[in-house]
């Protein structure tokens, strides 16, 4: 026996699914398998995870959003503590613009802001159309007591007279924008819920043009990347 067995860097095998023959570093290991590895290459499991990802999205996008919450209720409890009736219940943890994030529908599901949750769960359905407030101004309260349902165009104008938002020469501020940093944050925050960028436009009074500019970060840049991750994946495109 003078040839040595090929160590296992040179060996080369068949992908089940793209039938290529690869080095045996294109597929990932796995010990239930006989031989130790996945029968199909790094590529194509990565293009099988992605499909059904896809899949479980779609299917998640058809369910409704408010049972999903409601039905999640015991979850949602966990994570905050509760305190006296006009006391704030503040999240555990919070996402970069300070509001608390509740996962819903697990893989292919999405985020929620979770005071959104917190009026699901203890008052009922968000009416259309309507933003869930603070009266507090704790974006991490999820107290009811301290939540009511407001209209766009009345947060688009509090906004204005509270002037929370210290970004003095971007967006709104810069003279060249006739829409408010909140209506912007309103409109991802209904494609976050899975709205089509259709009804986003109908829903706040916009061009379906400047909500699909929005959508991909031509406009508004910085709210964008505030958002872009918790954007489902695109489906009316
Ligand atoms: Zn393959
Ligand atoms: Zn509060």
């Amino acid at each position: 026996m003078t040839a040595s067995a090929p160590n296992e860097q040179q060996q080369n095998r068949t992908c089940r699914k793209c039938l290529r023959n690869k080095p045996i570093t294109d597929f990932v290991k796995d010990k239930r398998q006989p031989t130790g590895y996945k029968s199909i290459c790094r590529l194509c499991s990565t293009d099988e995870w992605k499909k059904s990802r896809d899949a479980h999205r779609q299917r998640f996008l058809e369910q409704d959003l408010y049972q999903m919450v409601v039905s999640a209720r015991d979850r949602f409890l966990a994570k905050f503590p509760q305190r006296g009736d006009n006391e704030c219940w503040e999240w555990h943890g919070m996402d970069k613009n300070h509001y608390g994030s509740f996962r819903v529908g697990g893989i292919g599901g999405i985020n929620i802001h979770s005071h959104r949750a917190a009026y699901m769960i203890f008052k009922g359905r968000i009416p259309d159309s309507l933003l869930i407030c603070h009266t507090c101004d704790n974006r991490r309260c999820v107290n009811p007591n301290h939540l009511y349902a407001g209209t766009y165009s009345d947060n688009n104008r509090d906004i204005h007279e509270r002037a929370r938002h210290p970004h003095n020469n971007r967006g709104e501020n810069n003279g060249q924008s006739k829409y408010s940093e909140r209506l912007i944050r309103n409109i991802f925050k209904l494609l976050c819920e899975g709205r089509k960028q259709s009804d986003v436009a109908k829903l706040l009074g916009v061009s379906p043009r400047f909500v699909s500019r929005v959508a991909c970060g031509d406009r508004w840049k910085y709210v964008f990347d505030e958002y872009k991750h918790l954007l489902p994946l695109a489906r009316n495109i």
